[in-house]
């Protein structure tokens, strides 16, 4: 069979520099092109370079337009303006998506679901395996525990990280909310600062850290009277994201239109 060829956009960026090693190092996966934003320094440079792959012949471009139409797979991490007209774009060609970038505003959210009418399409705040095993069982202990237990869900980025709480923090918080049977959005407590009040029974609690280089840090804290459960992932090094969205994009290549998960992809 023939490798799906994969685009890259915000190839120059964190997460594309990794994605574009992953694909290269992935069996029945090519890289197919990339671009970045107009006016970025890459464009026009080789898109291997970027990532330290030696030279592929393929050029930074700047047209996301003409790289979807060209590809099978497009993965978006990108931002979220971006994001949107990715989706749109990606729908337009028939070309799959791993829609990985987070803080999504609910007008660019909608646009995604839009695509997914489209085409096939892969969304997930976090691609890691072990994050979403976290989601899962997150899930499954806060529909065993009752509101005796406060629940708080605790993050910590790299000083770079622009949006906060973090897209899979907030997963997790939905996944806790949906394990309770409660409506996410009543019982969310996305910031704390001076007098507060006491805390709410039943709220699901966010904590937002940022510094340095980590590359991402969850636990779920479930708090009772004199007893607590922690789960915990952590992420050192970004690779794993780059793995879980080069594995989706294997995974969602001649899928029918729609909306799919990380749980979808793995199985869980
Ligand atoms: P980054 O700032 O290093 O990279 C973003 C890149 O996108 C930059 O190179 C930027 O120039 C480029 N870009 C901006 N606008 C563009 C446009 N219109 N067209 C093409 N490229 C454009 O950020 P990062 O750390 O790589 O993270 C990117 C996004 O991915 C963030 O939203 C982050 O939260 C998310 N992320 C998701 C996962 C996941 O598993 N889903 C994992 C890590 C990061």
């Amino acid at each position: 069979m023939a490798d799906v060829r994969m685009g890259v956009v915000g190839c120059a960026g964190r997460m594309g520099t990794n994605l574009l090693r992953q694909i290269a190092g992935t069996e029945g996966a090519a890289i197919g092109g990339g671009t970045e934003r107009p006016g970025h320094d890459a464009v026009g440079g080789d898109l291997g370079a970027l990532a330290g792959l030696g030279d592929l012949g393929l050029t930074v471009g700047d047209d996301p337009r003409a790289l979807s139409a060209e590809v099978d797979v497009v993965l978006d991490f990108t931002v979220a303006a971006a994001a949107a007209e990715h989706a749109a774009l990606a729908a337009a060609a028939g070309t799959g998506l791993i829609a990985g970038t987070t803080g999504l505003e609910p007008d660019q959210e909608a646009a995604i679901l839009a695509a997914a009418g489209k085409t096939a399409i892969v969304r997930a705040a976090n691609m890691s395996v072990g994050v979403n095993l976290l989601l899962a069982i997150t899930r499954q202990v806060a529909g065993l525990l009752d509101a005796d237990f406060d629940i708080e869900v605790l993050e910590m980025h790299h000083r770079h990280k622009v949006d906060a709480p973090s897209g899979t923090a907030l997963a997790l918080g939905q996944a806790a909310a949906d394990g309770r049977g409660v409506a996410h959005d009543d019982a969310a407590d996305r910031g704390r600062d001076g007098i507060t009040g006491a805390r709410r029974r039943g709220d699901i609690g966010y904590a937002v850290l940022r510094g340095g280089n980590v590359a991402g840090e969850h636990s779920v804290i479930f708090a009772a009277d004199n007893e607590r459960v922690e789960l915990t992932h952590r992420a050192t090094d970004r690779a794993i994201f780059a793995r879980g969205g080069v594995r989706a994009a294997l995974w969602l290549h001649g899928r029918p239109p729609g909306l799919y998960s990380m749980a979808d992809v793995l199985g869980f």
